[in-house]
């Protein structure tokens, strides 16, 4: 396994990851999450992704008897959790939501509580909160840290401006600010990672966990001759992603990498995260799994990158013809 420090952090984190979403608590037996979990460890992943609103609680809830089950030294792994929806979705009353200290506060209690922890590694801010003046959850957050509560916080699916409104509002009352972003990126949804964080790299150091590097699976090639059933897009309920991941324009994209990708050796989804590995201002790519297989065949993605050389990411990039535009300053 390879480590990439997390952005201006001093902490360690594995190049791949794990995350829950969908899978842990809801479409896969607690059997099969524990095998990936797992399988993860033994092969070096530091990083296990969740959140208060995955399954409603349930994937905190699993991995949290996992993490017991298994007995790993806690300071051999980091843990998120993440803070926003509330772990009752749409349900939730105005209270058990957003990024006011009531709920951060209770939010966090809450998923020590499933997870069976004292501390999280991460927080993150799963999404920004208009409602709420960002000197409130800047200072909420701080006050975690010191609490010994979270160890480090950061931000999910922010603008580059409301991430710098946060290290405003840090600095201006000497408090922690965020230390990393979990943004989408993949060969489809490239604009946050690519251009808008560019500056924050720089002047704070961000890091970036990264989510979706397989557009939900679409990136696999699964999806090139047709729906398949039994997977993610098929999950009821989740028609409004089946909507937007099979798209033509990005199915036509996904075809022809499934050639280049057989040219080079390796299988599309390899292809897919290693693509993602090769951006340096990636800390960490979360990888989704429903299945032990596919973990596996992912992994390889660490080695095989090494194909990915500048011909090639040229050729991806004909593919894909979808590269952002940097400003012109
Ligand atoms: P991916 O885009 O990589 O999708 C993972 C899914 O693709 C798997 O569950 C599986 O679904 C399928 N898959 C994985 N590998 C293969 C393979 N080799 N061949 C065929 N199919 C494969 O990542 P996720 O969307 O799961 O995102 C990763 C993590 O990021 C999440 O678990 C979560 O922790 C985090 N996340 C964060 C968000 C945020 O807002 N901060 C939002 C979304 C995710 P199946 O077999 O069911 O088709």
């Amino acid at each position: 396994m390879e480590y990439r420090r997390l952005g201006k952090s001093g902490l360690p984190v594995s190049v791949l990851s794990l995350g829950s979403w969908l899978t842990f608590g809801k479409q896969i037996d607690n059997s099969v999450a524990d095998e990936l979990m797992t399988l993860a460890y033994d092969e070096g992943i530091n990083f296990f992704d969740n959140a208060e609103i995955y399954a409603r609680g349930r994937s905190e809830t699993v991995m949290g008897e996992i993490l017991k089950r298994k007995g790993w030294p806690r300071d051999s792994y980091i843990i998120s959790s993440k803070v926003f929806f509330g772990h009752l979705g749409k349900e939730a009353k105005p209270t058990q939501r957003g990024l006011h200290r009531k709920h951060v506060m209770e939010a966090c209690e809450q998923a020590l509580k499933r997870l069976q922890l004292d501390y999280l590694d991460l927080y993150f801010c799963h999404r920004p909160d208009k409602e709420t003046p960002i000197e409130e959850t800047v200072w909420t957050m701080h006050n975690l840290i010191q609490q010994g509560k979270i160890l480090y916080w950061g931000t999910s699916e922010w603008s580059a401006q409301e991430i710098m409104e946060a290290h405003a509002a840090a600095e201006r009352y000497a408090l922690i600010g965020p230390t990393m972003e979990q943004p989408q990126y993949n060969m489809f949804e490239r604009q946050k990672v690519e251009v808008d964080y560019k500056g924050i790299y720089k002047t704070y150091g961000l890091g970036t966990t990264i989510w979706s590097p397989l557009a939900s699976g679409v990136l696999s090639g699964k999806y090139n001759s047709g729906f398949q059933h039994d997977t993610r897009l098929s999950i009821p309920g989740m028609e409004w992603l089946k909507d937007a991941a099979l798209v033509e324009m990005k199915l036509e994209k996904s075809r022809r990498l499934a050639v280049l990708a057989n040219e080079l050796g390796m299988s599309q989804a390899v292809m897919a995260i290693a693509w993602c590995l090769k951006n340096q201002n990636v800390s960490t790519v979360i990888l989704g799994a429903s299945r032990v297989g596919q973990l596996k065949e992912n992994f390889s993605a660490l080695t095989e990158k090494e194909k990915l050389t500048d011909d090639v990411m040229e050729k991806i990039e004909t593919i894909l013809d979808n590269r952002p535009k940097q400003p012109d300053y």
